[in-house]
């Protein structure tokens, strides 16, 4: 096999939440390219059904959308049943949808902290052991975990402790899962993007000021990224181009964490 045949998805089925917009619009999209058939989850089923057609008709291969907030249990066992009937099995799992708030910690609501923690890491324990089982079955399975680079430092200089603590929360959730699954086939790492381009952040783009002179200072190829520069990162660890790679941390944030 080459090496390019490695990065082939050809016919594997892959769920990816908040799948709908920015970062998971962009990554699910690389992994249709690779040929994958895609389950976009999401709360917002509008977009995630335009995003399915889109996907379809740009590449061929099959892709649905599927109603889910991924805090809710029910949504995610219906979920899983609706997949299984309709593919018959999941590949790859893309823990993606996650929200972030600049709110001072002393002004901090406890409903908005369990709220970040819900959203951004309690998800994952749902949407991992649903699909899990399903993997565990199969013998076979890829997780990716949407982190940030957050999970490794601490922004500057907005206020976001829950963000950073729940993103840290998904790196050590990604080095667990992967050393207690690795005897079933399941492969479990997480991607942490730097500051890029999407609707999360695009007004603080847009207003621009101190906030965003302080980002790209610190980022030293003094822009922020755009989605699809995450994609072949993503892919990379969809793929059997990672076979050995599990437990790890992929960061594609332009060398901040670097400096
Ligand atoms: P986005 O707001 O553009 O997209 C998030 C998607 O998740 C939306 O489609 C939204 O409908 C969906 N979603 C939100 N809550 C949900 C829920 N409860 N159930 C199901 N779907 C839900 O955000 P984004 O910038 O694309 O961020 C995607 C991921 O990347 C997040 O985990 C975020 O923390 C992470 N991230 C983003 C950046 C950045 O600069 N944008 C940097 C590092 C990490």
């Amino acid at each position: 096999m080459s090496v390019l045949d490695k990065f082939k998805l050809d016919n594997q089925v892959a769920i990816i939440t908040g799948g709908a917009s920015g970062l998971g619009k962009a990554m699910g999209k690389g992994l249709a390219e690779a040929g994958a058939h895609l389950v976009i989850a999401d709360i917002n089923y509008d977009l995630a059904k335009a995003t399915a057609t889109e996907f379809e008709t740009e590449t061929g291969n099959k892709a649905i959308a599927c109603k889910v907030d991924v805090t809710d249990v029910d949504d995610v066992a219906h979920m899983v049943t609706d997949v299984m009937n309709h593919f018959g099995r999941i590949d790859i799992l893309f823990n993606n949808a996650g929200i972030n708030e600049h709110v001072k910690f002393e002004d901090m609501a406890y409903e908005r902290w369990i709220k970040n923690m819900d959203v951004n890491i309690n998800s994952m324990f749902l949407v991992s052991q649903a699909v899990g089982k399903v993997m565990i079955e199969q013998k076979k399975g890829t997780i990716i975990n949407t982190s940030s680079m957050s999970g490794i430092i601490v922004n500057t200089p907005q206020p976001q402790a829950a963000y950073n603590t729940s993103k840290g929360a998904v790196i050590m959730f990604t080095k667990s899962l992967a050393s207690e699954w690795a005897q079933h086939g399941i492969r479990v790492n997480t991607i942490a993007p730097g500051y890029m381009k999407t609707e999360l952040t695009k007004s603080y783009f847009a207003k621009g000021g101190d906030m965003i002179d302080t980002w790209m200072r610190f980022t030293p190829l003094g822009r922020p990224g755009v989605p699809e520069e995450l994609q072949g990162a993503a892919l990379y660890l969809a793929s059997d181009a990672s076979s050995f790679v599990t437990g790890s941390v992929i960061t594609v944030d332009g060398g901040y964490t670097a400096l």
